[in-house]
């Protein structure tokens, strides 16, 4: 690896905030390493609400999609990374019983074929070593999440291969494709008895009481990476997003001390490889960093 040949992490995510919530942290690390970090953000959250009470006010519902810009370029800042939007509309949350039909247009309902090129397009201009999404899930139940999953995974197959998007660029084969892990139930377990010991009222009372142990995904963790040092950048990131969190809500009640303590890692699973990495692994570039020196 020399100066003009970093290491490169693409993060795919579904809305601008969703990067900070998920990996920030090992962002943040990496690009403190020398890493070039670059988001890719598929939607502009155009229908997402104002989950802020301080911010719930007619003039920022009235700009609410500029204003999510706004704070999208600071909290890029705040992580030290670069960052592009996909260009497609965000497909809202449906709800209700039965479920309203997606709004015309939106990002869940392109055919994956056609919403994957501009990802194809990227991945073959930032040439990534390795690729962050969502599990097939989607992390949570979001369309937009799991619109994410799909196009991450048809781009991570299809920027390699000269036959497909032949008008997007020279071919770049990714080297590793890894799922957010971040919510397991261990880690949260392990928050809320940390939080109980010390004294403290737990935020996780109820999560933990609905949480279905059959849906837990942390048996398919392979890959833990330490970054407690950068938690706070996390945050730092997250405050960035000013409609999108309560400063005094969940995210923010279990102490930084206490998460650096115990549970110190970012949680991934190692979803595609092209190169030898035997799990356990502490590291995304694991099996990479050697690939890189010797082309
Ligand atoms: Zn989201």
């Amino acid at each position: 690896m020399t100066e003009a040949d970093p290491l490169r992490l693409l993060a795919v995510h579904a809305h601008p905030d969703d990067e900070s919530s998920k990996g920030a942290a090992t962002m943040a690390k990496y690009v403190a390493e020398g890493v070039r970090v670059m988001v890719a953000t598929c939607t502009g959250g155009e229908r997402g609400s104002v989950l802020n009470p301080a911010l719930d006010r007619p003039d920022v519902w009235e700009r609410l999609p500029e204003i999510r810009r706004e704070e999208m370029a600071r909290a890029r800042e705040v992580l030290g990374v670069e960052q592009e939007f996909l260009g497609f509309v965000d497909s809202g949350l449906p709800e209700g019983d039965p479920l309203p039909p997606l709004p015309e247009g939106c990002f869940a309902l392109v055919p994956t074929e056609e919403a994957a090129a501009p990802l194809v397009e990227l991945i073959r201009r930032f040439k990534p070593h390795v690729i962050t999404t969502y599990d097939e899930r989607g992390g949570y139940p979001h369309p937009d999440h799991i619109k994410t999953h799909e196009v991450s995974v048809h781009a991570f197959d299809a920027a390699g291969d000269p036959d497909r998007y032949p008008d997007l660029g020279e071919p770049w084969q990714p080297l590793k494709l890894y799922y957010h892990m971040g919510f397991t139930l261990p880690r949260t377990r392990a928050l809320h008895e940390a939080i109980l010991a010390s004294g403290q009222e737990s935020p996780y009372a109820e999560w933990l009481e609905n949480w279905d142990p059959e849906r837990d995904m942390s048996h398919r963790v392979t890959t833990k990476v330490p970054c407690a040092e950068y938690f706070a950048v996390r945050d730092a990131a997250l405050i960035a997003h000013a409609t999108q969190i309560d400063p005094n809500g969940r995210w923010f009640a279990c102490p930084l001390e206490v998460q650096q303590r115990v549970w110190p890692t970012e949680d991934y699973e190692l979803a595609r490889s092209v190169v030898d990495s035997p799990a356990p692994e502490d590291d995304l570039f694991a099996g990479v960093r050697s690939e890189v020196v010797v082309r």
